[in-house]
């Protein structure tokens, strides 16, 4: 069942393909979070007006959001350098060190994932996002020393689907804190549109928005099933995309008109068949769909809340009475 998930269409933490054409390169081309953006773009200015690197950001939300897209543009709108990485490929100090002495100033460093580094690796940024200052160990036993490395002014930027676990002294070191939240199927359906000019294909304004209801609030589904769709439109001859196409390309990829699959339906139907609707810790639910706790966490649980069909309480999850409606029953 990991396998799955994994393979789930809607999953939004598969990457994409060709993430690399449809990705909007200045905060112009990002759509919707009018503040976020309206906020951004003044942290930008005052720090080229400064000539300074602009204070470390955190980026949260949950996956496909956007907050790769984001680091990406703070980066172009700077016009700083982008590098990248991702905790789970750091895997000890040295690693994170490389990484800092190879960057140029102004640089924007990008870490995904940021709140699975390990403790020993996240100490080594305390002082290389405050003072800009390396502090490592050299060599071993008892001729191990410290040294302390001058590092050059830098941006950090972070991102993160739990900020939960992000320990308060790293939280602290961002000066700057975005939270993405899910897009409005109007915000969604504008995205569709912009993808879908780039990918050489149209959608009229129903389709746009029928694809745009069912790809749970996250730009990275819309444009997956987008690219779905104009398989769909191609297959039946047609060089444009409509609300028809989009009723086919869901139907065929089980997924109705909340955007919920399979594997949503599986998760509610769990806590009401065999736990009499919650509540239900997650480690029961974890074992009983065979599924990560983490991935439940992060993939499924987030839009379901959202929609409010589940409820998140201290003694476990509980499918709402609009979960029950959903799935066509009575609480
Ligand atoms: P995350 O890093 O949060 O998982 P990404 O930044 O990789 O998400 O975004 C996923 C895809 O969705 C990107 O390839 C980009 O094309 C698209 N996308 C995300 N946010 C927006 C937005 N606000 N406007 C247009 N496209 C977006």
């Amino acid at each position: 069942m990991q396998e799955n998930i994994k393979n789930r269409f809607v999953d939004p933490s598969v990457p994409d393909e060709m993430a690399s054409t449809i990705r909007p390169r200045a905060l112009a081309d990002f759509i919707g979070h009018d503040a976020l953006k309206q906020n951004l773009s003044v942290f930008i200015s005052a720090a080229r007006a400064r000539g300074e690197p602009m204070d470390h950001v955190l980026l949260y939300g949950p996956p496909g959001l956007g907050k790769t897209t984001l680091a990406h543009i703070v980066a172009n709108e700077l016009g700083a350098n982008f590098r990248a990485t991702s905790a789970p490929m750091l895997t000890k100090q040295g690693d994170l060190a490389a990484i800092l002495t190879a960057l140029e100033p102004m640089d924007v460093l990008f870490i995904d994932e940021i709140h699975r580094l390990p403790t020993a690796i996240e100490e080594v940024l305390y002082s290389a996002m405050e003072d800009f200052k390396l502090d490592i160990m050299l060599g071993e036993g008892p001729s191990a020393k410290s040294v302390r490395i001058d590092l050059p002014p830098f941006t950090l930027v972070g991102a993160t689907t739990r900020t939960g676990l992000l320990s308060n002294p790293l939280r602290d070191r961002f000066g700057i804190d975005l939270r993405l939240s899910f897009y409005s199927p109007s915000d969604l359906a504008k995205i569709i549109r912009r993808s879908a000019g780039i990918l050489g294909t149209s959608i009229d304004e129903d389709g746009a928005l029928a694809l745009a209801k069912s790809s749970r609030g996250t730009p990275r589904i819309a444009n997956r099933l987008l690219k779905r769709a104009r398989d769909f439109a191609s297959a039946a001859g047609r060089d444009s995309i409509d609300a028809n196409t989009i009723k086919t390309t869901l139907f065929q990829l089980h997924i109705d008109d909340s955007g919920l699959d399979q594997v949503d339906r599986e998760y509610i139907n769990a806590i009401i068949k065999h736990y009499a609707g919650g509540p239900v810790g997650i480690d029961n639910l974890a074992a009983a769909l065979s599924e990560p706790a983490d991935t439940i966490e992060d993939v499924i649980e987030p839009y379901l809340m959202q929609l409010g069909l589940i409820q998140r309480t201290p003694r476990g999850r509980v499918v709402t009475e609009a979960g029950y409606r959903h799935m066509g029953l009575e609480k």
